[in-house]
């Protein structure tokens, strides 16, 4: 199997029709209602491997020379044949099988007497022995036995090598740590999923060393692997392709030649995979940074973030601003599409929520992206959405404490989640009214102003909803009361209104 000629894509048609398709096969049927609108794997995770596959080939192929280029083809796709013949250039490099070179596997690990693991250690929620004991496996049904299909298996590993958990001693994380969030412009269709999030030639070469240019350089499977026991692979080692292309985990598949079911997309198939060979010590990645994935400075390092909670606008200034020292970035991308103006853009943020080795969940989320292009009002417009984020956190919190005082008993997660849900709507609004403001001098009082009325109305609201519940049963009415009043007495107080929102004494606010 061939990952750049064969149909192992999975994805869905505008008409609903959901089909295979080879990689070049994207742009067909662009402009009517055959036209590829979006990635259908059977498991959300490989999703997010397929498309970052994709991202990577048109990155490592076709990456346009400035802005002008770029919109070229955001304007006019190019057509399948053009994409195929791009993709010819590297197609000896995406063999799936074969004795030689394979793709995103170790050349030479048969000759090191390596460990023979079964297939379904090649997902990442499969759970471990400790993990069965505890009854912890999240999302696969156990089995005895697990076939995967080419297909299956060919995303299993992308999506290993993408996200690999720490898996003991010698068994190496991902480029971006195990289990990275990931931060995508949005598309309406496939295609414009995949090249909104292309960079341009020289952004991506100043990712790493573009003057290393040996095959092994852009894809590490295509030599001996540098293992990560005698080497540490920096920026310097590799050329910009391979943060694409990452080899952290050695793995070689097995394929078995016979009939049968694959247990994940339940097709069935000539040749299987049951296992592979493994062994410790893959690429051992670095101070490397990813396109996609936004980061933070630690001890001079640069490491990429991680997401430990459901996806929502309380995450909005990490993902798209990062902070004013440099330390906290967004991912490359995002900086990108600020600089190529197209208007009414969302981000989507995907990624595994890991408690270290294991997955706790999958999660998704999309939010708006709202860019100002001089760099001052940016500033200026992002210290305030700051503003509003603290306020609206420092409210959750005394929301959450009031609604423990009056059931007597810990909701936190079910009032944080409800509170930052139901204001997430209102702070769109709010900070698209700010872009404006901010763009005409005003300093946005009214803006913080609004925003505190909002988040006092929808914090008694959630409050009065949670305390009268009748799942709750035994309410105490008097504590209950007390709960409220303090709840309105913070909610209306010195620090969120003066502290926080920096809103002067006037105005009929009541200050405590
Ligand atoms: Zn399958």
């Amino acid at each position: 199997m061939n990952l750049i000629n064969d149909a192992w894509i999975s994805v869905r048609r505008k008409n609903g029709e959901k089909i295979k398709i080879a990689p070049w096969q994207i742009t067909e049927a662009i402009g009517t209602d055959k036209e590829i609108i979006e990635l259908a794997a059977v498991r959300p995770d490989f999703n997010g491997a397929v498309i970052q596959f994709l991202i990577g080939l048109l990155q490592t192929t076709c990456a346009p020379k400035g802005n002008s280029d770029w919109r070229v083809w955001f304007n006019n796709p190019p057509s399948s044949t053009e994409l195929k013949n791009k993709f010819e250039s590297i197609v000896l490099e995406f063999n799936l099988d074969g004795t030689g070179p394979r793709f995103m596997q170790d050349l030479t690990i048969e000759k090191e007497d390596p460990k023979v693991e079964t297939v379904e250690r090649l997902l990442i929620d499969w759970p471990g022995e400790a993990a069965l004991k505890k009854n912890t496996d999240f999302f696969v049904k156990r089995n005895h036995r697990v076939n995967l299909c080419l297909t299956c298996g060919v995303q299993a590993l992308i999506a290993m090598q993408l996200n690999s958990p720490e898996g003991g001693r010698g068994f190496l994380t991902g480029l971006r740590g195990g289990g990275p969030v990931t931060t995508l412009i949005v598309g309406d269709t496939l295609w414009k999923m995949i090249w909104l999030n292309v960079l341009d030639i020289n952004e991506f070469n100043s990712m790493a060393c573009f003057t290393k240019n040996d095959k092994k350089d852009l894809f590490p499977w295509m030599g001996e692997t540098r293992k990560g026991n005698t080497h540490i692979t920096t920026t310097q080692d590799i050329n910009p392709a391979q943060i694409y292309w990452s080899m952290p985990r050695r793995i070689r598949l097995i394929f078995k030649h016979s009939e049968s079911i694959c247990n994940l997309c339940g097709e069935k198939t000539e040749i299987f995979i049951e296992t592979f060979y493994s062994k410790t010590y893959g690429v051992k990645y670095k101070n490397v940074a990813h396109p996609l994935t936004p980061t933070y400075v630690k001890d001079n390092d640069i490491l990429s973030k991680h997401q430990r909670e459901a996806v929502g606008y309380k995450f909005w200034s990490s993902y798209v601003y990062g902070d004013s020292d440099g330390q906290s970035n967004p991912a490359k991308i995002i900086k990108t599409a600020r600089g190529r103006h197209i208007d009414d853009i969302r981000m989507c943020i995907f990624g595994y929520n890991m408690n270290s080795n294991k997955p706790k969940c999958w999660y998704e989320g999309v939010m708006p992206i709202i860019f100002i292009d001089n760099e001052t009002q940016w500033k200026h417009y992002n210290a305030e959405i700051a503003m509003l984020i603290c306020a609206a956190d420092m409210a959750r919190y005394f929301l959450s404490k009031a609604v423990a005082k009056a059931l007597n008993a810990g909701v936190f997660n079910t009032v944080r989640q409800r509170f930052w849900q139901e204001t997430e709507p209102e702070f769109y609004r709010q900070i698209a009214f700010l872009r404006e403001e901010v763009i005409q001098e005003k300093d946005g009082l009214d803006i913080r102003r609004t925003w505190h009325k909002h988040l006092v109305a929808k914090g008694l609201e959630i409050f009065d909803d949670m305390s009268q519940s009748e799942m709750i049963g035994d309410v105490n009415a008097e504590r209950v009361a007390r709960a409220y009043n303090e709840l309105r007495r913070n909610l209306n107080g010195k620090k969120l209104i003066i502290d926080i929102l920096g809103l002067p004494k006037e105005g009929g606010i009541r200050v405590s």
